[in-house]
């Protein structure tokens, strides 16, 4: 595995695995990996594939200075772990690559939704860094994992608006054994980490109602109680949208997903889980399936 931090270096190394035949495969992450990411270095069918993984605690993306000093940084093991995958190179870059970014971003109605609400300027971050990023390496695929759902949807906007080449391969979100969707941030839970998994059981109950036909929207607010009552300090979103812009279910049917955020003291938790049938929502707020 080739460990690059130097920008110019990067750019002189694709170039000739380019030259080459080579594909590449960018996966963007902020280290402290785990199984979720290691899902995402799987190698594809194609063999001419570079994967080229980037560790970087992007500042921009984060809204307390506090909650940027206590994300976990564990670089030694990360090595460690992408030896093990594979993986052909690691960019590490130095903290200055965020000054070079100039654009003031124009994200639109999906960086205002969910997370966007009280997480001002978070994925103008985001977008900051991976528009940074996706200029360096000019990569034929990124690899996003759909735990930061919004995310993916941002990033696939940049590359649309930027038109560029790129083609996003999402990859779907992996889980502990109590459905907990795994995260750099559930360290930090300590025992409260038990607390985190009403975040499936709910998920799951609400597509199970909704498959069954008896759900309707104000029942969302059921759970969103129901969550704080059982020990979660605030659920800051629980919702469920069309799953392609983010928009609010209409009469028309689509696909959706119910995404959810919430605190436990003081750590925040997304997740999100798809529903597979179409819905559309009545005027009396009662979920139709088709
Ligand atoms: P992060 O290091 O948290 O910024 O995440 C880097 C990438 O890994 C993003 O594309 C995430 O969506 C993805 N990722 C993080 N956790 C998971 C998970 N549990 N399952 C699948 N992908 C994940």
């Amino acid at each position: 595995m080739l460990l690059i931090s130097d920008e110019k270096t990067l750019s002189r190394e694709l170039d000739s695995l380019r030259k080459s035949g080579k594909l590449i495969n960018f996966i963007p992450t902020m280290g402290n990996l785990h199984l979720g990411h290691s899902s995402l270095f799987k190698k594809s069918e194609n063999t001419e594939e570079i994967r080229v993984v980037s560790i970087f605690v992007n500042p921009l993306q984060f809204n307390e200075d506090e909650d940027f000093d206590n994300y976990p940084r564990t670089i030694e093991s990360d090595k460690k772990k992408l030896l093990a995958e594979g993986v052909d190179i690691l960019f590490l870059p130095d903290a200055q690559i965020i000054n070079v970014v100039k654009f003031v971003f124009r994200l639109g109605h999906i960086s205002r939704k969910l997370c966007g609400i009280d997480r001002s300027g978070h994925f103008e971050g985001v977008a900051k860094i991976i528009l940074k990023f996706l200029d360096l390496i000019k990569p034929d695929f990124i690899t996003l994992g759909e735990k930061d759902y919004q995310q993916l949807l941002v990033i696939k906007k940049i590359i649309k608006d930027f038109k560029m080449k790129t083609k996003v391969k999402p990859c779907p979100t992996v889980r502990d054994k109590d459905g907990i969707a795994l995260s750099s941030r559930n360290k930090l839970l300590g025992k409260k980490i038990s607390l985190a998994r009403y975040i499936p059981t709910v998920l799951k109950q609400i597509t199970l109602e909704i498959n069954d036909g008896r759900f309707e929207l104000h029942r969302l607010k059921y759970f969103k109680d129901y969550l704080e009552k059982s020990g979660i300090n605030r659920v800051h979103y629980l919702e469920i949208l069309n799953e392609n812009n983010l928009s609010s279910l209409t009469k028309v049917p689509c696909v959706s997903r119910i995404f959810i955020a919430v605190s436990i003291d003081g750590i925040r938790l997304i997740d999100n889980m798809r529903i597979e049938p179409k819905l559309a929502c009545s005027r009396s707020g009662m979920l139709i399936v088709s």
